[in-house]
Protein backbone atom coordinates (compact mmCIF):
# COMPACT_ATOMS: atom_id res chain seq x y z
CA UNK A 1 0.00 0.00 0.00
CA UNK A 2 3.02 2.56 0.88
CA UNK A 3 4.60 1.48 -2.74
CA UNK A 4 0.81 2.48 -3.94
CA UNK A 5 1.15 6.08 -2.67
CA UNK A 6 4.58 6.76 -3.09
CA UNK A 7 4.21 5.84 -6.90
CA UNK A 8 0.85 7.94 -6.93
CA UNK A 9 3.35 10.71 -5.07
CA UNK A 10 5.30 10.79 -7.10
CA UNK A 11 3.39 10.55 -10.61
CA UNK A 12 1.50 13.53 -9.29
CA UNK A 13 4.13 15.90 -8.37
CA UNK A 14 5.40 15.32 -11.64
CA UNK A 15 2.31 16.49 -13.14
CA UNK A 16 2.28 19.18 -10.90
CA UNK A 17 5.63 20.30 -11.60
CA UNK A 18 4.75 20.03 -15.14
CA UNK A 19 2.07 22.37 -14.65
CA UNK A 20 3.64 24.83 -13.23
CA UNK A 21 6.21 24.82 -16.00
CA UNK A 22 3.60 25.38 -18.35
CA UNK A 23 1.66 28.23 -16.36
CA UNK A 24 5.41 30.09 -16.57
CA UNK A 25 5.69 29.75 -20.19
CA UNK A 26 2.27 31.11 -20.97
CA UNK A 27 3.15 34.17 -18.68
CA UNK A 28 6.01 34.29 -20.93
CA UNK A 29 4.57 34.17 -23.80
CA UNK A 30 1.41 37.07 -22.61
CA UNK A 31 4.32 39.37 -21.72
CA UNK A 32 5.73 38.50 -25.40
CA UNK A 33 2.43 38.66 -27.11
CA UNK A 34 1.14 42.53 -25.03
CA UNK A 35 4.19 43.58 -26.15
CA UNK A 36 3.97 42.66 -29.73
CA UNK A 37 0.43 44.52 -29.59
CA UNK A 38 1.76 47.41 -28.54
CA UNK A 39 4.63 47.35 -30.66
CA UNK A 40 1.92 46.86 -33.38
CA UNK A 41 -0.71 49.58 -32.20
CA UNK A 42 2.17 52.32 -31.79
CA UNK A 43 3.77 51.81 -35.34
CA UNK A 44 0.69 51.93 -36.96
CA UNK A 45 -0.56 55.00 -38.72
CA UNK A 46 -4.47 53.53 -38.53
CA UNK A 47 -5.18 54.47 -42.06
CA UNK A 48 -7.89 52.56 -42.60
CA UNK A 49 -10.60 52.90 -39.79
CA UNK A 50 -14.20 51.28 -39.35
CA UNK A 51 -16.93 53.06 -37.13
CA UNK A 52 -19.79 52.15 -35.50
CA UNK A 53 -23.07 54.38 -34.52
CA UNK A 54 -23.72 54.58 -30.48
CA UNK A 55 -26.04 51.85 -29.49
CA UNK A 56 -29.35 53.31 -28.21
CA UNK A 57 -30.15 52.46 -24.62
CA UNK A 58 -32.41 49.39 -24.00
CA UNK A 59 -34.05 47.43 -21.31
CA UNK A 60 -31.27 45.17 -20.47
CA UNK A 61 -28.45 48.33 -21.06
CA UNK A 62 -29.61 50.73 -19.33
CA UNK A 63 -27.14 53.87 -20.52
CA UNK A 64 -26.39 54.69 -24.42
CA UNK A 65 -23.27 52.97 -25.71
CA UNK A 66 -20.93 55.07 -27.42
CA UNK A 67 -19.89 55.20 -31.06
CA UNK A 68 -16.55 53.71 -31.49
CA UNK A 69 -14.14 53.30 -34.34
CA UNK A 70 -11.19 50.77 -34.52
CA UNK A 71 -8.03 50.42 -36.90
CA UNK A 72 -9.08 47.82 -39.30
CA UNK A 73 -4.84 47.14 -39.70
CA UNK A 74 -3.76 46.97 -35.81
CA UNK A 75 -7.35 46.36 -33.86
CA UNK A 76 -6.51 49.68 -31.60
CA UNK A 77 -9.84 51.07 -30.93
CA UNK A 78 -11.38 54.32 -29.28
CA UNK A 79 -14.86 55.01 -28.23
CA UNK A 80 -16.26 59.03 -29.16
CA UNK A 81 -18.30 60.27 -27.03
CA UNK A 82 -17.38 63.28 -24.45
CA UNK A 83 -13.83 64.87 -26.09
CA UNK A 84 -14.31 62.46 -29.72
CA UNK A 85 -11.66 60.57 -31.16
CA UNK A 86 -8.27 61.69 -30.27
CA UNK A 87 -5.72 58.72 -31.71
CA UNK A 88 -8.34 57.48 -34.10
CA UNK A 89 -9.82 60.95 -35.27
CA UNK A 90 -10.55 62.23 -38.69
CA UNK A 91 -7.71 63.50 -41.01
CA UNK A 92 -7.06 63.24 -44.81
CA UNK A 93 -4.94 60.40 -44.97
CA UNK A 94 -7.20 57.97 -43.20
CA UNK A 95 -9.92 56.45 -44.91
CA UNK A 96 -13.40 56.23 -42.48
CA UNK A 97 -16.16 53.72 -43.36
CA UNK A 98 -19.02 52.92 -41.11
CA UNK A 99 -20.10 49.73 -40.17
CA UNK A 100 -23.11 47.98 -38.50
CA UNK A 101 -22.39 46.83 -34.88
CA UNK A 102 -22.38 43.48 -35.84
CA UNK A 103 -19.12 43.99 -38.71
CA UNK A 104 -17.68 46.39 -36.09
CA UNK A 105 -17.35 43.14 -33.20
CA UNK A 106 -16.00 40.89 -36.68
CA UNK A 107 -13.50 43.37 -37.32
CA UNK A 108 -12.53 43.53 -33.58
CA UNK A 109 -12.52 39.82 -32.41
CA UNK A 110 -9.55 38.63 -34.28
CA UNK A 111 -7.16 40.82 -31.99
CA UNK A 112 -9.39 40.72 -29.29
CA UNK A 113 -10.01 36.94 -29.15
CA UNK A 114 -5.69 36.52 -28.70
CA UNK A 115 -5.33 37.87 -25.04
CA UNK A 116 -8.01 34.83 -23.29
CA UNK A 117 -5.25 34.25 -21.01
CA UNK A 118 -4.96 37.57 -20.09
CA UNK A 119 -7.71 36.70 -17.34
ZN1 LIG B 1 -3.79 50.97 -36.65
Amino acid sequence: MLDKNTSDIVRTNKLRDEYINIRKEIETLRKKQISKLEQMQSGCGHPLIAERDYIPQTLLNLNHIPPARICEVCGYEEEGWGTGYKTLKETDARIIRKVREEDFYKLRSPLHKLPLINQ
